[in-house]
């Protein structure tokens, strides 16, 4: 037993967990969570994931949202309230959203600075990548590094820099929005300088230092300039379905979890450009999976369906954002519904043209409807050119939506 792998917690025939014998070695609870995991019906390899974030993919966002998660759970500290001057501060800056967050966290020394991942034990050099002089702090990342020195030249702030001394990166900032000095300007540079810091380790393409100036001139610029008044905030949504070009079919799938029953059900409804429905399905699982897991189930499932049904020119349409990005993208998703959309991925092979499109639920209540109509059996069902008779009315309704 001892040398046992989770392979053999999996029945080979099937791609089912082995419930009887995932039950007789382990807790309940962790039975109940084992039999949670979504298998793929392939022959998966294993792979590692971050479980923090909703793509499995590490990012330093993630990482930082969860050191700080834990920080938090530490010491009880209530952010807002620490500082509300410096808060109300930042959040009243004319600049997005991201930046007045960067800010924020600069303020708080709450960024991932080398300094600080050295006292979290994550690496053992604390320098600053750009200039190995000083240890990287926010101060330093952002304002003291002499490698910055062609950022702040030219700017209104170089004399600052070169004569006074800020303790951290809060004095500096309290000090500017004391002054009647345009902070805007200074908090799109220093995102775009720790943004070019970021860029750099990780060896993407950046901007270089020199550019900086110009391109936080430009990006303020164009952030005020689409600054909404409040007139012209009224934007019209898309919200019902549409039928898909003439020699295309529409495959809207959904998923919906019934937690009470433990179980989760999936939808699929195929109509050609006429909203005419070609055939639709619908399938019970026995577990009440996560939501965007049961949403890959169905993307997976619409594809094989709508493989063996011949259709070879399609649109993939659902509502999870998640799932419609995995499955346009070309990596692996790392996500536990990654196996998922593994499988939806080689059925998709068997079209000539496969787009994906991703709507609001409200255009996608076919689909929906099908997959809690799974609460009403065991297995799966399927209805060629047809819906359930008790469903009709959501295809009458899909019809009525488009032909006027
Ligand atoms: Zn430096």
């Amino acid at each position: 037993m001892e040398e046992a792998t989770v392979s053999s917690l999996i029945e080979e025939s099937s791609r089912q967990w082995n419930d009887e014998l995932i039950d007789g070695i382990f807790s309940q609870e962790e039975a109940t969570l084992i039999k949670k995991i979504p298998l793929s019906r392939l022959d998966a390899e294993d792979v590692l994931i971050w479980p923090h974030s909703q793509d499995g993919q590490y990012s330093c966002k993630s990482g930082y949202r969860f050191l700080k998660e834990e920080e938090a759970m530490d010491n009880g500290l209530d952010v807002v309230n620490s500082d509300p001057k410096l808060w109300k501060g930042i959040w009243t800056l004319q600049v997005p959203n991201k930046v007045k967050n960067l800010l924020w966290r600069a303020c708080r020394n709450a960024l991932p600075t080398k300094e600080n991942l050295v006292r979290r034990t994550i690496i053992n050099d604390p320098l600053c990548d750009r200039c190995h002089e000083a240890h990287e702090t926010p101060i330093h990342a952002l304002w003291d590094c002499k490698e910055l020195v062609t950022v702040w030249t030219g700017s209104e702030l170089s004399q600052l820099r070169r004569d006074a001394n800020f303790l951290d990166f809060k004095e500096l900032l309290s000090w500017l929005l004391q002054q009647q000095v345009q902070v805007e300007v200074f908090a799109m540079t220093i995102w775009l300088i720790w943004t070019q810091r970021n860029q750099v380790r990780l060896h993407l393409a950046a901007a270089s230092l020199q550019q900086i100036p110009q391109i936080a001139k430009d990006k303020y610029a164009e952030f005020s300039a689409c600054q909404p008044t409040t007139s012209d905030r009224h934007v019209i949504l898309r919200t019902r379905w549409q039928p898909p070009p003439s020699d295309f079919m529409k495959i809207n799938f959904d998923g919906a979890v019934f937690s009470s029953e433990n179980r989760s059900g999936i939808g699929v409804v195929i109509r050609d450009s006429a909203g005419l429905v070609i055939a639709s399905c619908s399938q019970s699982l026995s577990q009440a999976y996560r939501s965007d897991e049961v949403e890959a189930f169905a993307a997976a499932k619409a594809l094989s369906f709508a493989a063996e049904l011949g259709i070879s020119k399609a649109v993939l349409e659902g509502d999870s954002l998640t799932v419609i990005k995995a499955l346009s993208s070309d990596q692996r998703s790392l996500s536990s519904f990654g196996p998922l959309i593994d499988d939806a991925k080689f059925s998709s092979v068997n079209f000539d043209q496969l787009r994906y499109s991703h709507v609001k639920r409200e255009c996608n209540f076919a689909a929906h409807s099908l997959a809690k109509f799974a609460s009403n059996f065991p297995d799966f069902q399927v209805w060629m050119e047809d819906v359930p008779p008790q469903l009709s009315h959501v295809i009458q309704a899909d019809l009525a939506g488009f032909s006027y």
